[in-house]
């Protein structure tokens, strides 16, 4: 399920309600899908979307505080880059 591993990269908890759906899914608006991907936290209702609308691209609008892959080091969200190592969050 290609929007969960999106979420679940991000570190949004988040399950499909009718997996077996999923192969219309790419015939369907997202308004549409949406609502069979269920984001367990309401806090991360709206980045959910943010992720889903930009396709997973990474941008320099992240909300989240997010781990370094190249390091490990913690970092906020407002750095676009790892400050120790100089890496980029994910895709
Ligand atoms: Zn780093």
């Amino acid at each position: 399920m290609h929007y969960r591993n999106l979420l679940a990269e991000r570190g949004i908890a988040c399950h499909v309600r009718n997996y077996h759906s999923a192969s219309v899914l790419g015939e369907l608006p997202f308004l549409e899908v949406a609502p069979e991907l269920c984001v367990l936290d309401p806090r991360d209702v709206e980045l959910a979307q943010r992720v889903i609308a930009t396709g997973g691209v990474p941008t320099s609008t992240v909300l989240r505080d997010w781990t370094c892959a190249g390091c490990g080091e913690r970092l906020e969200r407002q750095f676009t880059h790892c400050w120790r190592c100089g890496a980029e969050p994910a895709p």
